[in-house]
């Protein structure tokens, strides 16, 4: 069982509202904060231990700034992300970037940035020379193949197009070697929202492996592995939490009987979670704005699917109560609606729910990774602000709601004005 709560109470909350036009998101800067330590809290068992939240998950360099504060490092795969952890304050090798399809002009900027380079492929190394220069530390990812078991999301690492095989991971830090790198990291990400903790001990049980292969083949001892992200949370109230505690034990354990037998202790353990760092943290608020009884019962409400698409994507369960009736029995059973012209935009299909009016203030929890950073435009939707829930209790803007004017902004109607029509004369 998982509690689901939000930090304001319904007046509170109307006042916020009041204040910040819904929708908008609301992140828990102590709750955030709380968690962090508690995962380097778990994982201080390591002699060695950093964990790169992925930018991807929540681009916003104050959530970011804060997470620099706690001790984090930034995973990114694109320009923008690694100018968002500069931003925020997190340099050098607090950066890794673990990208794939890696244009040249990012491999350049990663290398000015001196952030850690996660080659995706071995091919790479030679574009990685031509583009940047080989620095004197990298990384590779692993796609261990059939060697591990599928999960829901990400699907069989042989069907996904990350990494290089084991056979041309031990080659390519030959090659890498051979080029001048004196420091290397083993990368592998396998999972995606999973939340069976012996799947994540087994990954890292998998590079500790590999990281003993690579020495006893080639001499090449491992700076670090990186068990990339994945951890899951529990969307539905009755999943359970994941146990850090657990899970670093017992990534421990298998560190003393592989890595110090082994001779390659002290190993770095790094990691990439971003989910359990602020999804259940964050909050989409948005109001009820229309009822509508046709086949269905159905509440239409201000925010759609272009400020948070998991569930019209994956058909992913967000928890829901309605501020002010938490308490209140689920008498009805609604589909929850957003505005968009597609039939999956939906937040809640047939969810028991307490007797919703317009104006009602509607909480989606468990919407602070992977949320308002997976929006998009479609339909001339505007995507919604995001807000912080400071220590003391106040809020503060961490982003404005779009206005009209972004949508339009990479459009020139003066050109338009004289834009000639080329309907052919015959
Ligand atoms: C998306 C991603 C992450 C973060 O994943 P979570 O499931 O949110 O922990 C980490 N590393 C890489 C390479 C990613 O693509």
């Amino acid at each position: 069982m998982s509690t689901k709560s939000f930090p304001l109470d319904s007046q509170k909350l109307r006042a916020l509202a009041d204040r910040f036009p819904t929708p908008f998101y609301l992140y828990d800067e102590a709750a955030i904060r709380k968690n962090a330590r508690a995962v380097l809290k778990a994982f201080s068992v390591f002699p060695s231990f950093k964990e790169h939240f992925a930018v991807k998950a929540l681009p916003n360099p104050f959530v970011l700034k804060i997470l620099a504060d706690e001790g984090f490092g930034a995973d990114c795969a694109s320009l923008p992300e690694l100018m968002l952890a500069d931003a925020a304050g997190m340099k050098g090798e607090a950066v890794m970037l673990t990208s794939n399809e890696t244009p040249a002009r990012e491999y350049v900027a990663a290398k000015a940035q001196g952030a850690v380079i996660n080659l995706d492929d071995i091919t790479h190394i030679d574009f990685l020379e031509t583009a940047a220069g080989i620095p004197g530390l990298i990384s590779c990812r692993y796609n261990p193949g059939p060697l591990k078991e599928g999960n829901a999301i990400i699907g069989k690492p042989e069907e996904a197009k990350y990494g290089f095989t084991r056979e041309q991971l031990i080659e390519g830090f030959v090659r890498l070697k051979a080029k001048g790198v004196t420091r290397f990291g083993i990368h592998a990400m396998v999972a995606s929202n999973e939340l069976n903790a012996d799947y994540h001990i087994e990954t890292a049980k998998i590079l500790f492996e590999l990281a003993v292969e690579l020495k006893r083949k080639t001499g090449i001892r491992a700076e670090f592995v990186n068990i990339g992200g994945g951890a899951g949370i529990p969307y539905r109230p009755e999943q359970d939490d994941l146990d850090y505690g657990y899970m670093a034990k017992g990534m421990r354990a298998a560190y003393d009987s592989i890595v110090v037998p082994a001779g390659l202790d002290p190993l770095g353990l790094r990691m990439e979670w971003a989910r359990v760092m602020t999804g259940p943290y964050g909050w989409l608020v948005t109001k009820a704005i229309h009822t509508k009884s046709i086949y269905r019962e159905y509440i239409g409400v201000d925010a759609s699917m272009a400020d948070l698409m998991r569930p019209g994507m994956y058909g992913a369960y967000h928890h829901l109560t309605v501020s002010g009736k938490e308490g209140a029995l689920a008498t009805e059973t609604y589909d929850v609606v957003g505005s968009l012209c597609e039939n999956n935009d939906k937040f809640a299909v047939q969810r028991r729910l307490p007797k919703i009016a317009v104006g009602d203030l509607l909480v989606i929890h468990d919407a602070g990774a992977h949320g308002r950073a997976m929006g998009f435009n479609y339909n001339g939707k505007l995507r919604c602000g995001e807000l912080l829930l400071r220590t003391d209790g106040s809020a503060v803007s961490i982003r404005r709601a779009e206005t009209v004017d972004d949508y339009f902004a990479t459009l020139d109607f003066a050109a338009l004005e004289n834009f000639p029509s080329s309907i052919p004369n015959d």
